[in-house]
C-alpha cells in the first residue's frame, strides 16, 4: 500500500468532477486501500479520490475512534437517493483544507446507494457522523467544498489564506 500526496486549496483539481467507475477490478482495489492508507496516515475520517488527484467517483470513511479497531467502508459511484428535512450541524474539516474547521449544516439523515469494494450493490440509511461524512465526501465527486456552504466572506478568508501559503511555498 501507497501513502499518496494530497490535493490542497487552492489546488483547482479539486473542482473536477470525478467521472463513474465502469469496472470494480483489482486496480480499483489498490486505489482503494491507497486511499485508507493515506487517509490513516493524515489522519481523516473521509477521504475521496479526486483528494488524491484521481477524478472518479469514490470514497473511503472509517468513523472508528482511536484505539478501536478500524472499521473502512468503501463507496464506489455513491449517490445520495433521499435526504430528511431534519437538518444537522456539524464542525467540518477536510485533508485538503488542512487546519481549518467551520459549522457546515447539513440533512440529518441521507440514504446513500453504492457499490462496494467487491462491486456489490449496496444501499445506507446514514444519520449522525456517517451522514455529514458521506454528504462532505460524495460534495468533493461534484468538486464541492465544504468552504462552499459557510459565509461567503468567510470562504474567501479562507482560499485566500490557501493562495498566499501555496505561494509561498513555490518560492
Ligand atoms: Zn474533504
Amino acid at each position: 500500500m501507497t501513502i499518496k500526496p494530497l490535493i490542497i486549496l487552492p489546488d483547482p483539481v479539486l473542482r473536477q468532477v470525478s467521472k463513474p467507475i465502469e469496472r470494480v477490478d483489482a486496480d480499483l482495489q489498490r486505489l482503494t486501500d491507497d486511499m485508507l492508507e493515506t487517509m490513516y496516515d493524515a489522519p481523516g475520517i473521509g477521504l475521496a479520490a479526486i483528494q488524491v488527484g484521481v477524478p472518479r467517483r469514490m470514497l473511503v470513511i472509517d468513523l472508528s475512534k482511536e484505539g478501536e479497531e478500524k472499521q473502512p467502508l468503501v463507496f464506489i459511484n455513491p449517490e445520495i437517493v433521499s435526504s430528511s428535512d431534519d437538518r444537522s450541524v456539524y464542525e467540518e474539516g477536510c485533508l485538503s483544507i488542512p487546519d481549518y474547521y467551520a459549522e457546515v449544516e447539513r440533512p440529518a439523515q441521507v440514504t446513500v446507494k453504492y457499490l462496494d469494494r467487491e462491486g456489490k450493490e449496496q444501499s445506507v440509511v446514514a444519520d449522525g457522523l456517517l451522514a455529514t461524512c458521506l454528504q462532505h465526501e460524495i460534495d468533493h465527486l461534484n468538486g464541492v467544498l465544504f468552504i462552499d456552504h459557510i459565509s461567503r466572506l468567510k470562504r474567501e478568508m479562507v482560499i485566500k489564506k490557501f493562495t498566499k501559503a501555496s505561494k509561498s511555498k513555490a518560492l
